[in-house]
C-alpha cells in the first residue's frame, strides 16, 4: 500500500510502538516479526525493523521525555495486530446482557425491540452507549457499526448517542434504522385462534416511508460532518419491514451521499418464508427483489444471511455485495447456520459481527472468529478452506469493506489509520508461541488485550482506559438499573400473550418448505 500524504500525517502527536510483533496478512501470521509502527496524527506513518530509521526512533524516544507530543510504547513480547471491526451491532439494548435465553428469534424481538421500550433517559442513552462502547474496545473493537433503532426518533436522542461516541474515542459507523411495516416477522405464520390482544402487541405501528426517509436526510445535513472517527451509514432494517417506497429513498440517500448500506437480510426461515410469499415477481428471493430496487450494490452489506441460496449468494457476489457474518447470535436465537463458506467461496466478501448484548451478551470477536472457523464443520467434513487468518482477514479487512473504509482501517501499513490493538503474549493463551493467526483465533478469549487505539488515539493503555471514568461509569450504571429492570419486567409482563402464538408458528415453520435447510437433521 502507498504512503498516502496527508495534512494529519504531517502534523501531530508522535507514537512510536517498539519492539512488538507486528501483524501483517500478507507477512508470515504464525511467527510475525518484531517491528516497530510510527503514527503521527490519526495515521501510521511507518512499519520498520527494529534497525531502520534508528536516529529517528532515537529522536522520537528522547523527546518522549520531555514532551507530550512525543510517546513511546514498549511492546516487546507482545502482539500488535489491526483494530477488529465489529461489522454488526445495536447498542440500544446493552443494558439486557444476560437477561435472556433459550428463545428463538421472534421471542427475543419481544423482550428486545426498542419501539416496547418508549423513550428512555437521556442519563441511560448515554451510559448504555459508553457501556456497549468500552466492553468493544476492551475485546480489541476499534470500529463498531452501531444500527441504531431511534426511539422517540428525534434530535436528541441522537445527539446524545452521538456525543457518547465521540467522548469515549472508538470509531462508529452509525446507522439510524427505519422501517415503515411494524409486524414481526412471523406474523403470516400465526395460528388462526390468535386473540386481538396478542396480534396487537404482534402488529406494531406502521410508519410513514417519507417522513423516516426525511428525518434521516435531515440529519445527515445537520451533522455532516460528523465529530472524528464518525461516519454516517444507512439501514432500512430488513426489506421485509420496508415498503417499496422506503428501500427507493435509501437507495437514492445512498448514492446522494456516497454511504454505506445495512440491512439485515434472512436472520430467521420465517424471514425466508415471508420473502417467498413478497416477492413472488422475484423468484421468491429477498437478493433478487434488493437488486431491482437499487439496494444490491458494492456499498451494501447485508447482516446474517442464513438462509441465501446458492443462487442468491453467486447474485451477491455478481453484485459485489457482502455480508456481516453473525455466528453467535444466528445461535443464541435459533436462526440456524449460515452458508458462509459457500458465500466465501463464491467471492462474497464477508465481515463478522457481534449483534445485540442481548442476544450475543458479548462483544467479541474472538468468539465471533472461532464460531465462524468452526461452523464449517456442520455441513461439510472435509477441509472448507475456513482457516484461522480468514477469520482475522473477516474481522478486520472484510469489514473495512463492509464499512466504505477500505484502505483506511483493517491493516497497520504506512499510509493507513492508526487503529490497532496491543495483545500481551505472557498470557497463557500464547504459551508456547506456535501460531499467532491460529492462536489469535482459537485461544485467545480477549484477556490479552492490553492497549487499544483509534485513529492515533490511545483510548486504552495497559488496561486503562483512557478516555472515560470507568469507576463512574459504573456508578451511574448501577443508579440507572433499577429503573431498567423494573421496565424490562413491565415489557415482558406486557407481551406475554403473544408468546404461545410466536412458538406456534415457529413450529408451524418447521415443517415448511422453503427450498433449503439450516438446521441440523437429528
Ligand atoms: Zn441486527
Amino acid at each position: 500500500m502507498a504512503e498516502r500524504p496527508s495534512s494529519d500525517a504531517q502534523s501531530g502527536r508522535q507514537i512510536l510502538i517498539r519492539g512488538g510483533r507486528v501483524y501483517d496478512h500478507d507477512g508470515d501470521i504464525d511467527d510475525p516479526p518484531v517491528r516497530d509502527i510510527l503514527i503521527r496524527g490519526s495515521r501510521i506513518v511507518s512499519v520498520t525493523a527494529p534497525d531502520e530509521d534508528s536516529e529517528l526512533k532515537q529522536e522520537i524516544v528522547s523527546r518522549a521525555v520531555i514532551s507530550d507530543e512525543a510517546r513511546v510504547i514498549e511492546a516487546r513480547g507482545k502482539l500488535v495486530i489491526p483494530g477488529f471491526v465489529n461489522s454488526h451491532y445495536h447498542s440500544y439494548d446493552v443494558l439486557a446482557k444476560g437477561l435472556l435465553e433459550d428463545m428463538p428469534f421472534d421471542v427475543w424481538a419481544l423482550h428486545s425491540q426498542p419501539a416496547y421500550f418508549g423513550s428512555r433517559s437521556r442519563a441511560e442513552l448515554r451510559i448504555r452507549t459508553l457501556l456497549g462502547a468500552l466492553e468493544c474496545i476492551r475485546n480489541g473493537i476499534t470500529t463498531l457499526q452501531d444500527m441504531n433503532s431511534l426511539v422517540p426518533q428525534d434530535e436528541e436522542t441522537l445527539d446524545v448517542i452521538l456525543s457518547a461516541y465521540a467522548e469515549i474515542g472508538v470509531r462508529v459507523v452509525f446507522s439510524i434504522a427505519v422501517r415503515d411495516v411494524g409486524a414481526l416477522d412471523i406474523a403470516p405464520f400465526l395460528p388462526p385462534d390468535v386473540s386481538e390482544a396478542a396480534m396487537a402487541i404482534i402488529r406494531g405501528a406502521p410508519k410513514d416511508a417519507r417522513e423516516e426517509i426525511a428525518f434521516v436526510e435531515r440529519q445527515i445535513k445537520r451533522l455532516t460532518p460528523l465529530p472524528p472517527r464518525l461516519t454516517w451509514g444507512l439501514s432500512p432494517s430488513g426489506p421485509q419491514r420496508s415498503s417499496r417506497a422506503l428501500l427507493e429513498g435509501v437507495s437514492d440517500l445512498a448514492q446522494r451521499f456516497g454511504l454505506p448500506i445495512f440491512t439485515h437480510v434472512y436472520e430467521t426461515k420465517a424471514q425466508t418464508a415471508k420473502a417467498r410469499a413478497i416477492y413472488g415477481e422475484h423468484a421468491g428471493s429477498m437478493i433478487r427483489y434488493l437488486a431491482a430496487v437499487g439496494l444490491l450494490t458494492p456499498r451494501t452489506t447485508i447482516a446474517h444471511g442464513v438462509w441465501l441460496t446458492r443462487d442468491e449468494i453467486a447474485i451477491m457476489a455478481e453484485h459485489r455485495a457482502g455480508v456481516a457474518h453473525n455466528p453467535i447470535s444466528n445461535l443464541k436465537l435459533k436462526s440456524g447456520v449460515a452458508p458462509m463458506h459457500a458465500a466465501m467461496q463464491a467471492g462474497v466478501r464477508v465481515a463478522l459481527g457481534c449483534d445485540n448484548c442481548s442476544c450475543g451478551d458479548s462483544q467479541s470477536m474472538f468468539q465471533a472468529m472461532k464460531m465462524f472457523c468452526l461452523l464449517a464443520a456442520v455441513t461439510d467434513p472435509n477441509p472448507t478452506g475456513v482457516r484461522a487468518a480468514d477469520a482475522i482477514k473477516a474481522a478486520t479487512l472484510g469489514g473495512a469493506q463492509a464499512m466504505n473504509l477500505e484502505g483506511e482501517i483493517g491493516a497497520l501499513r504506512a499510509g493507513m489509520k492508526a487503529d490497532l490493538v496491543v495483545i500481551d503474549l505472557d498470557d497463557v493463551a500464547w504459551q508456547p508461541l506456535n501460531s499467532a493467526a491460529r492462536q489469535l483465533v482459537f485461544s485467545e478469549a480477549g484477556r490479552g488485550v492490553e492497549t487499544t487505539i483509534v485513529d492515533g488515539e490511545i483510548v486504552m493503555f495497559e488496561r486503562k482506559i483512557a478516555t472515560i471514568d470507568e469507576a463512574a461509569l459504573r456508578d451511574e450504571l448501577a443508579s440507572l438499573m433499577p429503573t431498567f429492570r423494573r421496565d424490562f419486567a413491565n415489557v415482558a409482563e406486557a407481551n406475554r400473550e403473544a408468546i404461545p402464538y410466536l412458538l406456534a408458528a415457529n413450529e408451524r415453520l418447521k415443517s415448511h418448505d422453503v427450498g433449503i435447510n439450516r438446521f441440523v437433521a437429528l
